[in-house]
């Protein structure tokens, strides 16, 4: 997800007072309070696998945080080493759980199109017709109405 992406998140979001709106809950089901960031994220890649991607992503993904390069807020990578993918969210921008759950559902759609033809620099995944069709299969199944609307208490 490149910085532009952040922008659109970050003018849905306070188009739609995520942001500015701190009587905001998650719901229970996605966050577990006592679980810690990194724990959420597995947590949270097993219910999204179960509920939109049929359980068949893989589920021995690696997912974490570290610095990448700094026009992308995540990336998702095939390691040939260990054959597995790995999410990895960058650890220069800490940016709250309801645009790391919108992040990994992205992420999520890579791993599923993986196989779609790399982009230029040939280090991640396109964001071709395929992973652009996971995306818009995830809004009819109301994922982001869900994360940016349905998410809010008291509306
Ligand atoms: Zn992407």
């Amino acid at each position: 997800m490149s910085k532009f992406h952040l922008v659109v998140l970050i003018v849905a979001a306070c188009l739609s007072g995520m942001i500015i709106d701190h009587r905001l809950v998650d719901s229970p089901k996605e966050i577990t309070a006592s679980a810690s960031d990194s724990d959420n994220l597995y947590i949270w890649y097993a219910g999204y696998n179960d509920e939109y991607f049929g359980d068949n992503l893989p589920r021995d993904t690696v997912i974490t945080q570290e610095k990448i390069d700094s026009d992308s807020l995540a990336n998702t990578v095939f390691n040939k080493s260990d054959k597995r993918f790995h999410i990895r969210f960058n650890s220069m921008y800490p940016i709250g759980s309801r645009l790391s759950h919108l992040i990994l559902l992205h992420e999520q759609c890579h791993i599923e199109t993986y196989d779609e033809p790399m982009n230029d620099n040939d280090a991640e995944p396109d964001h071709g017709p395929r992973w652009r069709a996971c995306m818009l299969r995830l809004e009819t199944m109301g994922a982001w109405r869900r994360l940016l609307i349905d998410n809010y208490k008291g509306n």
